[in-house]
């Protein structure tokens, strides 16, 4: 496959972006940043055989670090990927997974994790698992020790607690706080108070103003960590742990735990994820798409950008999630490195960034985009 990949090369993948943009009647920075996200600028043609490189979401700078650091340490690529993003799992300031994610509707957090181990082609997942700070750990135990690839719920939790996990409420007084305030303000007609309808505020509490109800909404929906990484000889694995939507029906289950949506590994190809709006991962099968079109010999960037260009397709027969333009009203963020060393990342709308570490130390990238900031 890598020799495939290394005849088709460059050439092949920039066509098929150019394409993929004019068909999209995409102009200007659309389809911005291509080419910008492969390693030190050494372009889609340059190949790295050998090398390790982890790639993650914008809060995985200290994943990607530890992935390669464990990696270069000779631990196997699954259990390095679990490592890397058990950081963000115990940091109760990273509010998108873990402890400390933003909960359920109940105001129960409810985690959703799934790993892929390349070389053995063997997934493990659970979903709406209760009081564990970390699903990705569990996730590793349904892979290695069950027939199983998905275990959900009070089963999961179960299943953690057989495997020696301890429980505790994940749920900070942060988050707590957010949910009670997310709570009330749901509606004017039912039972809880808004801030403008209440009459009594010695806590001096105050309505929100429009900028701050925007960063509400969007901070709602933008979490996650995924991360995949590759060996210097080739091996692959590839990790998504989530809070997932914030305030969800509880038991709503999104894309990180599913796999060929949140993730995918292929050990002849490379490895996927995604966060965003996780309806359209599962809708798009995304992260399996993504292996597939690196298969077919897109470089990692372009592949991410071919399959949101399907995603923005579709997503038009449904008018509430499209703007008057007809263009997405919700952010996807696809992330990829290939067998041999290339990476890259893409989202639907401008401004996403992501975690990286090939070998020249952790930092963040621009993703590439469909579609410019409104
Ligand atoms: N993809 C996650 C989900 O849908 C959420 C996110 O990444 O923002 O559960």
């Amino acid at each position: 496959m890598s020799n495939h990949i290394d005849r088709r090369g460059f050439l092949v993948s920039v066509g098929a972006a150019a394409g993929a943009a004019a068909t999209a009647g995409l102009t200007g920075g659309a389809l911005g940043a291509v080419g910008q996200s492969q390693a030190g600028g050494a372009g889609v043609g340059a190949r790295r055989a050998g090398r390790v490189c982890a790639i993650s979401s914008a809060n995985g700078v200290q994943t990607v670090a530890k992935a390669v650091e464990r990696i270069r340490a000779g631990v196997d690529p699954a259990l390095a990927v679990v490592e890397g993003v058990g950081i963000a799992e115990a940091d109760p300031n990273d509010k998108t997974v873990g402890l400390g994610g933003r909960p359920n509707e109940l105001g129960i957090v409810e985690l959703d994790a799934s790993v892929m181990h390349g070389p053995t082609h063997k997934a493990g997942s659970v979903a709406s698992i209760q009081n564990i700070m970390h699903p990705a750990q569990v996730a590793l135990k349904v892979l290695q020790y069950t027939d199983h690839v998905m275990i959900v719920g009070d089963g999961a939790r179960k299943f953690a607690i057989a495997h020696g996990f301890k429980e505790e409420d994940l749920l900070t007084e942060e988050t707590r706080q957010e949910w009670m305030r997310w709570r009330r303000h749901r509606s004017d007609i039912d039972d809880w108070l808004t801030d403008s309808q209440m009459d009594w505020k010695p806590d001096g509490t105050r309505p929100l103003t429009n900028a701050e109800k925007r960063a509400e909404i969007e901070e709602r929906s933008a979490g996650t960590i995924h991360c995949s990484v590759v060996t210097p000889a080739g091996d692959l694995a590839g990790c998504t742990t989530t809070s997932g939507l914030a305030y969800k029906i509880p038991g709503r289950v999104g894309d990180s735990p599913i796999i060929g949506a949140g993730l995918f590994t292929d050990n002849e190809v490379g490895s996927a994820g995604a966060t965003g709006r996780g309806e359209e991962a599962i809708q798009s099968c995304g992260a399996h798409s993504v292996v597939m079109e690196m298969a077919g010999g897109k470089d990692p960037t372009e592949a991410c950008l071919a399959v949101l260009k399907k995603v923005a397709d579709r997503v038009r027969r449904q008018r509430r999630l499209v703007d008057e333009r007809g263009r997405p009203n919700f952010n996807l963020v696809l992330y990829a490195v290939r067998k041999d060393g290339a990476y890259g990342s893409a989202c639907m709308i401008e401004g996403r960034e992501f975690a990286v570490d090939d070998g020249n130390g952790a930092r963040r990238e621009k993703c590439a985009f469909l579609f410019e900031a409104r």
